[in-house]
């Protein structure tokens, strides 16, 4: 998938708008992508159906952008959802839609009584779904760089921590400051931990040090069976160590 989004990316800044309109497999099946993940959430249900049907049309049948389509025609083995085949107002309507939104262009130099001819824009020149799609790339690798980054080492980063922890000792939940605060492994380092904030935790000098190289899970356990917090307490303690683990083996995945 990595290398068909690549080759899609390459071809795009090559040409703003394809010269000729044939495109391959690989960007019909990135384009096809783009339209299922983005495009159906701009559009109402039927005017995406009519979209896909001509968007099959034009790529995958035709191979060229501007194509003639005779309502009768298109659509007529979908099955609407009261059991009978699309009725061709649905896709007039459907096709009214998608030209008001610039997402297919009519093109108006036929005379009257010819069938009408249109030409269907591909999913990536759509500025909304570009949009989309740029938007999902930056928070990813946004997302990506900061998951992978080194909070224990840098001072500002160890803040962080302390800050996203509400300053509490997460195992004892004793109040902590800036110049008290440990960082503890939830993965020990001794064990092949990571300096990543999903491996990082809150904590006394008590804890830090009783806690050592012991399982996580079971030190919080102890904590709670020790007096040091409320059931109530101990559960939402639990279910945050959980996150931060399932997080930190997402991470360890994909930093291979
Ligand atoms: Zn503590």
């Amino acid at each position: 998938m990595k290398y068909i989004i690549e080759s899609v990316k390459q071809w795009q800044e090559e040409k703003q708008e394809p010269e000729h309109s044939s495109i391959s497999v690989l960007e019909f099946m990135q384009e096809f992508d783009f339209a299922t993940h983005y495009l159906s959430r701009l559009l109402k249900v039927r005017p995406f159906v009519v979209y896909l049907l001509l968007f099959k049309k034009a790529y995958f049948e035709e191979g060229q952008r501007n194509i003639t389509v005779k309502l009768s025609g298109l659509g007529e083995n979908l099955l609407s959802d009261i059991g009978k085949p699309m009725s061709h107002d649905v896709i007039k309507r459907g096709i009214n839609d998608l030209v008001k939104l610039n997402i297919i262009y009519k093109n108006n130099q036929l005379r009257p009584g010819q069938v009408n001819e249109y030409e269907v824009r591909l999913p990536s020149e759509i500025p909304e779904v570009k949009e989309m799609i740029n938007a999902d790339k930056n928070i990813s690798v946004e997302e990506k760089n900061e998951d992978l980054e080194d909070f224990y080492t840098n001072p500002e980063k160890r803040i962080k921590i302390f800050e996203r922890d509400n300053q509490k000792c997460f195992y004892c939940l004793c109040e902590l400051q800036n110049n008290t605060f440990y960082l503890d492994h939830i993965f020990p380092r001794a064990k092949g931990g990571e300096n990543y904030k999903s491996n990082l935790i809150t904590a006394c000098k008590t804890c830090n040090s009783k806690k050592s190289d012991k399982d996580a899970e079971t030190f919080l356990l102890d904590s709670y069976r020790g007096g040091l917090m409320t059931q109530e307490e101990f559960l939402k303690q639990k279910a945050t160590l959980e996150n931060l683990i399932e997080k930190y083996k997402e991470c360890k995945s994909t930093s291979i």
